[in-house]
């Protein structure tokens, strides 16, 4: 039993906590001298934490066998694994087999992660940021720099403006949330953008209620009439290329004209660029944003709109991509990615030499597959391995029925993670893992914040950290180069090899953490990117045109079905579904469902029914509400009784980051 400061493992706002472990249970209380939260957390961080001490975890390793799963020793499991990799990789070369690390783990997780998939001889690593920010890694490093929140937190109580597009803060990021309600008080503006009637919608200064996918169309019509009307910073000219260019297209865009795309009235968004252009702005945008199919090109139209009205690299003011796991920020970071190597250095680019010389081996020059790729080439017999540690894609991917498939086909599938998921009852091998309370690392939140998490218990039964984990799989496959003796030893390697992380040790990690880029030991991290200028130089406006995404409604497919999450649950609900008032409050699938629409169809709240895309369909209750428009439909994915990610396809992604459609899924309605 002990008690720990540590950091709470749901969103990425990296809220403090302190844990004290009971035996049988443990006490959460938010830590009162946070930075971030400063005593106060969200219902997940108050109440969610009973998965640790529940009865269902892991505790042995498990290997699959003609009568079901069969403990096994560590010692066994470590062999079998390496065995079977080895052989795989003897037959069918190391591309045949996919790593995916996981955002909820930490850093020296995620960066061990992808070191042992490069040293096992492939770029195949990828990991949940592939279906949430990885739009958000390519859009702002092509325009601005650096894919990251260019702000601080903090910088909310500084600004003039808030403009809001396709994040639900007070539900996913409640402690922001909050923060922008504190500050309305004191006379922040908002301005929110969204199809759905959010609770910051409610309380805006103006809504923008666009239809889903189209929000390109609206951000160009804001920067037409920001330029329009003269409103843009002038001092920004001489700090952006590309302008003139920019300004030619947006152009194009004048409200009256998109209002048809769009479904806002040009009045609306006049009075909203006014608001917008009134003074310091802050961005935020979330999945709204980037789990699109031209999700990269929604990123770079934020990131140009804020770019002209100045938001970029001043006191008040920023771009805040909000991160939806603890760790997303980190795990990129660390590139558990098939394109990049840590500290966003391209696999193509020279830089690739630095990582060739300190870790010994060659690295391919040739980006591995994609998480949208890898169930595809499981099912195709291209992959014919998994190594999945903390991640249930069986339910939180898109094409989600191609995971159990996929998994049944290849010849060996680990699974690492704390429970008996929805993946891993189609593994080969199972092996138990430590939760965030029961071992030590780093995490990076949604501002660049990279704080301690630290150990308040022991792992129950046998179960380890990940780290630990895949360093004896690393050591049992003879790779050189993973003898270290704990998670500072991890650091230790990333900071000579990381320029972001380059000054951080655990111990100047120790008050609250650092924000990167901490360029050397004794800085002091850095609160805000970009207020000594552009790391190119300048920043570059990347003009953007609207189009519809590829699968559009039609008379077969009415409805836009656009998914997201609750306040109560997070990601597949593994976790969040072990707390009794967590699942009371939020207990079983829904369907929001606009409530025109549902007298047209005859639904009432509480029925059962059925949606169906062209990818696959799923029955739930309805909610009968206007907080969703006519024509769209609204579902988490939290619940395996009804995985709405079964509805989502692969076909058509991001070109540049290979993002799947999660918000426009044409689909039709009836009762169940
Ligand atoms: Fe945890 Fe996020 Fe809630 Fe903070 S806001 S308590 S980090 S879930």
């Amino acid at each position: 039993m002990g008690t720990a400061r540590t950091i709470c493992p749901y969103c990425g706002v990296g809220c403090g906590i302190i844990v004290q472990d009971l035996g049988g249970t443990v006490r959460i209380t938010p830590d009162p001298d946070h930075p971030i939260n400063k005593g106060t957390l969200c219902v997940k961080g108050w109440k969610g934490m009973e998965f640790v001490t529940s009865p269902n975890r892991l505790t042995r390793p498990l290997l699959r066998t003609k009568s079901g799963f069969a403990p096994i020793s560590w010692e066994e499991a470590i062999r079998i694994a390496a065995e079977e990799l080895t052989r795989i990789r003897r037959e069918y070369g190391a591309d045949s087999v996919a790593f995916i690390s996981s955002a909820k783990a930490t850093n020296e997780e995620n960066y061990l992660m992808q070191k042992l998939a490069r040293a096992f001889g492939t770029n195949n690593v990828d990991h949940c940021a592939r279906s949430c920010h990885s739009t958000t890694i390519e859009g702002l490093i092509r325009t601005l720099g650096a894919g990251a929140m260019t702000a601080s937190i903090d910088d909310i109580d500084e600004a003039d403006a808030a403009f809001i597009i396709g994040s639900n803060t007070t539900e996913q990021h409640p402690i922001i949330g909050a923060r922008i309600i504190r500050n309305r008080a004191r006379g922040l503006k908002l301005v929110v953008a969204d199809p759905r009637g959010i609770k910051l919608a409610t309380m805006a200064d103006v809504w923008l209620r666009h239809r889903p996918g189209t929000d390109i169309a609206l951000l160009n019509s804001l920067a037409h009439v920001v330029i329009e009307e003269g409103l843009f910073d002038k001092s920004m000219l001489d700090k952006v290329r590309g302008f003139e260019e920019y300004a030619r297209v947006v152009e194009k865009y004048n409200p009256e004209k998109v209002a048809d795309i769009t479904g806002v009235a040009p009045e609306m968004v006049r009075r909203a660029a006014e608001i917008i252009a009134g003074g310091k702005l802050m961005m935020f945008y979330a999945m709204g944003i980037t789990q699109h199919e031209h999700g990269t090109e929604n990123v770079m139209a934020v990131a140009d709109l804020a770019l002209i009205l100045g938001a970029v690299g001043r006191r008040g003011t920023g771009v805040a991509p909000l991160r939806g796991h603890s760790n997303v920020q980190g795990s990129s970071d660390m590139a558990a990615l098939p394109d990049f190597l840590p500290g966003y250095v391209r696999v193509w680019d020279q830089g690739r030499a630095k990582f060739e010389e300190a870790w010994g081996f060659k690295i391919s020059d040739k980006p591995g597959l994609y998480l949208t790729e890898m169930f595809k080439a499981g099912v195709s017999g291209k992959v014919k391995a998994f190594y999945i540690m903390g991640e249930n894609p069986a339910i939180t991917e898109a094409c989600a029925a191609d995971v159990p498939k996929a998994l049944e086909e290849t010849e060996f599938v680990i699974v690492q993670d704390l429970f008996m998921t929805e993946t891993a009852k189609h593994a080969t091998l199972i092996l138990p893992a430590a939760s965030f309370m029961e071992k030590e690392g780093t995490i990076t939140n949604t501002e660049r914040r990279i704080q301690l998490i630290r150990k308040a218990r022991e792992p129950p039964g046998e179960a380890k950290p990940d780290w630990e984990i895949i360093v004896m799989l690393a050591n049992a496959l003879g790779l050189r180069g993973f003898d270290y003796g704990s998670p500072r030893d991890v650091m230790s390697e990333i900071s000579r090899l990381v320029p972001q992380y380059a000054g951080v040790t655990y111990e100047a990690l120790e008050n609250y953490g650092l924000q990167w880029p901490v360029p050397s030991r004794g800085h002091p991290g850095t609160r805000r990117l970009y207020e000594g200028g552009f790391p190119r130089g300048m920043a570059d406006l990347v003009p953007v045109e609207w189009t519809a995404p590829s699968e559009w409604v039609d008379n077969d497919y009415p409805f836009i079905l656009t998914t997201g999450r609750s306040y109560y649950h997070w990601h597949s609900g593994v976790l969040t579904r072990e707390s009794n008032i967590l699942s009371r409050e939020y207990p079983e699938p829904l369907i929001e469902i606009n409530s025109d629409d549902a007298a047209r169809l005859g639904i009432r709240s509480g029925e059962l029914i059925r949606i169906e895309a062209r990818q696959g369909a799923i029955t739930a209750k309805a909610i009968v509400t206007d907080k969703v428009p006519r024509g769209v439909v609204f579902s988490t994915f939290h619940f395996v009784e009804a995985i709405v990610n079964n509805l989502v396809g692969v076909e058509h992604v991001d070109k540049y980051a290979k993002m799947p459609e999660y918000k426009v899924v044409p689909v039709k309605i009836s009762k169940a």
